[in-house]
């Protein structure tokens, strides 16, 4: 056995076989490109997910970092830091928010909007305790705790982890009408993906999102955006919801990115109104809004501005689509997204898209598939023109075999 199937089997020997990961290891990358223990080199088309918008180890970040790991690493809540502050003060500013809750990873955020929503259900809405309702879109992925899980429509992330917990209700993503006949007095939120990544980058009909906005305002429901993958310029605007007007929520969830690709950092940001409802003792984490997670979340927020990532994935993502549909493959149904978050969906009959993230790999191109036939195309926004353009020779080349 060489070293790197060394690695592989002592991963799979200790560690839970909770993912299937490609068969490579990667020990280094910095910007776009990842390299594995033997020296070859990988075009990240996966970024962690969208983690990594601003590339591997981006050196502001990673000064930021270690400065303040040199400095004050943690406190917790029980002490106020000095860097909590200016990094919610600039995510409220860049999101037009009032407050934001920090959190850590990003089913952690979203389980504070659930608790964050009902509150807020109880206390402003006046419905009666226990009875709130929150409506979820099938094929919603909004992370893996067992109340979050309990709502998926997805049997691997559902099945075998019961009982649910109650209070949701699913209706079809994109269908407005769905949404409001499933509105009763006890619905407190609507909570959504501006674009279902996980599902495989399904895109909603144009208007969607306004449409729900507007129906939320007219039953006093409130539009909770999860905007952990598609937020801080991903697909070509800061927040994804931007690509329709008037589609603002109400309590938006982000994440990912937010830590800069080097820490886990999430927040929720609402107005005072909502915000204002928690109430010291309801809710915490003992690292949640920690100094280095602040430091790292604003610097972040600083290069997405100071470089103009946002910009950036709008063009190079129209110039990804573009040069995708000249492809002209039989073995491709569609190819869909916004900005620098595009899927790629094969035909039935041509092969599965873990063969086609395989053959890719020999090439030299890191991405995932997202159910059986689609794959994702998230290179870091920070990509050149012409590593798109050998991206696609790439994926001309795995086509064409
Ligand atoms: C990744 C993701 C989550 C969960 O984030 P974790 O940090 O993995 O817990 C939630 N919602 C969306 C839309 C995501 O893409």
């Amino acid at each position: 056995m060489n070293r790197t199937e060394q690695l592989i089997a002592q991963v799979e020997r200790v560690s839970a076989h909770n993912y299937a990961p490609l068969p490579v290891v990667i020990s280094r990358a910095r910007g776009v490109w990842a390299w594995d223990t033997d020296g070859k080199r990988y075009l990240d088309c996966l970024s962690a997910y969208s983690s990594l918008s601003l590339g591997h180890c981006h050196p502001r970040v990673v000064d930021a970092l270690v400065e303040q790991a040199r400095r004050l690493c943690l406190t917790s809540r029980a002490f106020h830091n000095d860097r909590m502050g200016p990094f919610l003060d600039l995510l409220c500013e860049l999101c037009d928010m009032e407050m934001a809750l920090p959190m850590n990873t990003g089913a952690e955020a979203v389980e504070t909007a659930i608790k964050l929503v009902r509150k807020w259900g109880y206390q402003a809405k006046g419905v009666p305790r226990d009875r709130a309702e929150i409506i979820v879109c099938r094929d919603n992925f909004h992370g893996r705790t067992t109340t979050i899980v309990g709502f998926s429509s997805e049997a691997a992330y559902r099945d075998d982890f019961g009982p649910y917990g109650a209070g949701f209700k699913l209706v079809d993503f994109g269908d407005v009408a769905q949404l409001e006949a499933a509105i009763t007095e006890n619905t407190v939120a609507f909570l959504v993906e501006p674009i279902q990544a996980e599902a495989g980058i399904k895109v909603p009909p144009p208007g969607y999102l306004s449409a729900a906005r507007r129906a939320c305002t007219a039953h006093d429901v409130l539009l909770v955006l999860d905007e952990i993958q598609t937020g801080l310029g991903r697909t070509g605007r800061f927040l994804a919801h931007q690509h329709e007007p008037d589609a603002a929520p109400d309590v938006l969830i982000v994440g990912k990115a937010l830590g800069g690709g080097v820490y886990p950092v999430s927040a929720v940001l609402a107005p005072s109104a909502i915000l204002g409802l928690m109430r010291p003792g309801d809710h915490g984490s003992t690292f949640g809004g920690n100094p280095l997670a602040a430091a790292v979340g604003k610097t972040a927020l600083e290069v997405v501005r100071d470089e103009a990532l946002t910009a950036r994935a709008a063009d190079l993502g129209a110039y990804l689509l573009e040069r995708l549909q000249r492809l002209h493959c039989t073995a491709i149904q569609e190819i869909r997204g916004r900005g620098l978050l595009v899927g790629i969906e094969f035909a039935p009959q041509a092969a599965s898209a873990r063969e086609y993230c395989s053959r890719l790999l020999e090439r030299g191109v890191l991405t995932k598939d997202t159910h059986e036939r689609v794959i994702r195309l998230a290179p870091p926004l920070i990509i050149a023109q012409e590593e798109i353009d050998w991206l696609v020779e790439q994926l001309e080349a795995v086509l064409s075999d």
